[in-house]
């Protein structure tokens, strides 16, 4: 295990966040990378953001899958660095392939067999989040990250949320609206009563499937600037989104099935991991 926050050595930085930042950490005696992700407590920010980190690091403490990035180590600074102004790093699994969005930008888009390998790890992993009652709510190319194997990954827990849970759940709207489903950006019109939470991580990880598949995000032309509310259109009042001709049958039954607007309507998780799109033999 990793006792010592001094023993990890920062030698890059491989993302920057919100309110924190991730390091390509090495460590002085295994040898071995992690990512060190690090939450930095702003003195001055209001407290609810605090809950939610807390909230971030008793998740990655709890989840252990395949299917989700692993964390080795979380460091509470307030206790082990008296220098620091309080925070917390997480240390987790290196995924030296980058996250999706990487993918993405070099590949341009993928096809759809590596579509297929990569949903079905995502719909595992979220199958085991919603079976201990976790929402991830953030499912994004950029969350999503591929190991030295090609083997993609959930990560970042930083607005998830326990539904009944017994840990405290903060209700954060942050992150980007991108990929929210129209019952998140609009409860008003989509929600209704007893809104089923896991249902909206389906709706994403279809819009990152068609993402995928088309190169360009969804409910944009290409080389048009997105802003909040051309997106919040798209999602609630645009029409249904249309399927991609060159896509399989199952493909494009499969992603009707996540995106539908109605979450009532939309498939579950678990109907999802039955589909032959994800049970393909290769
Ligand atoms: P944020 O809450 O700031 O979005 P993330 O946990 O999503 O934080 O990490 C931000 C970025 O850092 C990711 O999109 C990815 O590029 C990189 N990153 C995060 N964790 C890892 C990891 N375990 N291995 C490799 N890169 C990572
Ligand atoms: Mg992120």
């Amino acid at each position: 295990g990793i006792r010592n926050f001094s023993d990890l050595k920062k030698v890059a930085v491989l993302g920057h966040g919100n309110d924190g930042t991730v390091y390509k950490v090495r460590h002085k005696k295994n040898h071995s990378f992690y990512a060190l992700k690090v939450l930095r407590f702003n003195q001055n920010s209001i407290d609810i953001i605090q809950p939610a980190k807390v909230l971030e690091a008793e998740i990655l403490k709890r989840v252990d899958s395949p299917y989700i990035v692993k964390c080795h180590a979380v460091f509470d600074h307030a206790t082990c660095e008296s220098d620091s102004g309080g925070g917390l790093s997480f240390v987790m699994e290196y995924m030296e392939g980058g996250s999706l969005n990487d993918v993405l930008t070099e590949h341009h888009r993928l096809p759809e067999e590596a579509i297929s390998v990569l949903a079905k790890r995502v719909f595992e992993g979220l199958d085991y989040l919603h079976g201990m009652h976790i929402v991830h709510r953030d499912i994004k190319p950029s969350n999503l990250l591929v190991n030295d194997k090609g083997e993609v990954k959930i990560a970042d827990f930083g607005v998830s949320h326990v539904v009944e849970g017994r840990f405290d759940a903060t209700e954060l709207n942050a992150g980007t609206c991108a990929y929210m489903s129209p019952e998140r950006v609009d409860p008003e019109r989509w929600g209704g009563q007893d809104v089923d939470e896991f249902a909206g991580d389906v709706w994403s990880m279809g819009m990152v499937m068609l993402e995928c598949f088309l190169g360009y995000f969804p409910l944009i032309s290409p080389g048009q600037r997105p802003d909040w509310a051309t997106l919040m259109c798209a999602i609630c009042f645009g029409e249904k989104l249309k399927m991609p001709e060159k896509a399989s049958s199952e493909f494009q039954n499969f992603l009707r099935r996540c995106l539908e607007k109605d979450w009532r309507k939309r498939a579950t998780v678990k109907e999802l991991l039955h589909y032959p799109f994800v049970n393909r033999m290769h």
